[in-house]
């Protein structure tokens, strides 16, 4: 069980720093929206942080200290089992959702004060898709 998500974890990296050599952008849903995402700033963040820049880092990204909690609960093989076979609730479902929900909660926060966070429609990709997709409907309908 572990090295399954082991290998989806490198599945992800290598896949998300594919997506970011070939088209310059660190995020899959900001490259397609033309929003930044819950995550946007975390690279920045931890860029900093390794540095020792603690203020530049929640900046960046207020919750990238949250990244190896949540990376040692994901990993961690010690409770998994006994929990299993109890049938009992894992207690880390909870710490789960209440990281989803502060990511949400930061995430809204900074959309409407942080310069960090892109908000253009206009630069994703989908935009782009649905602009042409007009363009070509006007143009074959002749209408301008
Ligand atoms: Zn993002």
């Amino acid at each position: 069980m572990l090295k399954q998500k082991q290998i989806a974890f490198c599945l992800c990296f290598i896949t998300y720093f594919c997506f970011w050599k070939l088209t310059g952008y660190a995020c899959i849903f900001l490259y397609l929206t033309g929003f930044s995402c819950p995550g946007c700033g975390m690279s920045r963040a931890w860029l900093f942080a390794l540095r020792g820049n603690i203020h530049q880092a929640f900046f960046y990204h207020p919750l990238f200290w949250t990244v190896p909690v949540y990376a040692g609960l994901a990993f961690g093989k010690k409770q998994q089992i006994q929990y299993k076979e109890r049938k009992a609730r894992h207690p880390n479902e909870i710490f789960y959702l209440l990281g989803i929900a502060a990511f949400f909660i930061v995430y809204f926060y900074r959309m409407a004060n942080s310069s960090v966070l892109q908000k253009n429609i206009q630069n994703g990709l989908f935009y782009y898709f649905v602009s042409k997709g007009i363009e070509v409907y006007q143009v074959s309908f002749g209408i301008h």
